[in-house]
């Protein structure tokens, strides 16, 4: 499973992150249930979802007043289409593992819907696959190493502590001023880990990655009250067809959480103002707006 943690994610979680959480700890108003409250309280009436808020591939938040005030719609490219079926191949092959329906790579690959990802080919088939497998093999192996360590143990049980995940959770985000439905990756409920999932051909991090799991963070905090301080950028990638995983831990701090809110102002001042940033020097080529722009 993507969201397993290898022996050296393990020893940074719990030499380093988590020490480093309860030493410096984060102020309370900077925690998702202090909502009511500057700085988290939303200044605007304005619902934004999380991918705009945390994204910062439009260096002007450009992209923001095309979807929200202009309603222009975005152009599917390769890299989202393909971040899209791997995340649907993840969430599937968890599921039908957790139901114990055993549903066969073929039979999923049919159901997915052409309309939403256009492009889909037979190297995406391939990559979704590796994952597909990947996901499936790895959560029995678990499984069976827990069923082995309690033999007492109900099934119920052993499912539920193997593998912990609550994946794609729909929460709201109404309290901070989000989307009503937003879809977490991935939480794990007895670490108090965040996922967010990356997808590239080719393992490309960047510092803002980290504010997707820091604001679903918030989110899980204004709704269930108990803090989460450790997020997780999964990057997937591929080297010869076989899936590379790697990632990304660390403490979500109070420097990561004042930069998400004030991503969050700014992105929702464009909106609820009708301001158009302007364009930036050096757009990214892969844009879903670069044809609207340019
Ligand atoms: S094309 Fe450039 S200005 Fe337009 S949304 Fe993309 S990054 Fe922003």
């Amino acid at each position: 499973m993507v969201y397993f943690l290898n022996e050296v994610d393990r020893k940074v979680l719990l030499n380093k992150l988590l020490p480093l959480a309860r030493e410096v700890g984060i102020s309370a108003e900077l925690r998702g249930w202090s909502w009511s409250q500057e700085p988290i309280k939303p200044l605007y009436d304005v619902r934004m979802p999380m991918y705009l808020v945390s994204s910062k591939y439009c260096p002007t938040g450009r992209d923001s007043y095309l979807q929200l005030v202009k309603g222009v719609k975005p152009k599917m490219n390769y890299k989202i289409g393909l971040g899209k079926l791997i995340h649907g191949a993840i969430s599937d092959s968890f599921l039908s593992f957790l139901e114990r329906k055993e549903l066969p790579f073929e039979v999923w690959w049919t159901k997915v819907r052409r309309e939403e990802i256009p492009m889909l080919d037979e190297k995406m088939k391939g990559l979704a696959e590796s994952i597909w497998n990947y996901v499936h093999i790895s959560c029995k192996v678990e499984y069976e190493n827990h069923r082995m360590q309690q033999p007492y143990a109900t099934d119920r049980d052993i499912m539920a502590t193997a593998v912990p995940f609550l994946i794609e959770h729909k929460v709201t985000g109404e309290l901070l001023g989000l989307s009503g439905l937003l879809s977490p990756d991935c939480y794990d409920y007895l670490r108090k880990i965040i996922f967010d999932v990356k997808v590239h051909e080719s393992s490309e991090m960047e510092a803002w990655h980290r504010l997707y799991a820091t604001g679903y963070a918030l989110v899980l905090e204004s709704i269930y009250e108990t803090p989460i301080d450790v997020g997780c950028t999964v990057y997937i990638s591929w080297r010869a067809k076989t899936p590379h995983i790697k990632r990304d831990l660390f403490f979500i701090n109070e420097d990561l959480r004042r930069w998400w809110i004030e991503e969050r102002d700014l992105k929702m001042e464009i909106v609820a103002q009708k301001k158009d940033p302007g364009t930036p020097n050096i757009c990214p080529g892969e844009c879903i707006y670069w044809d609207y722009c340019h």
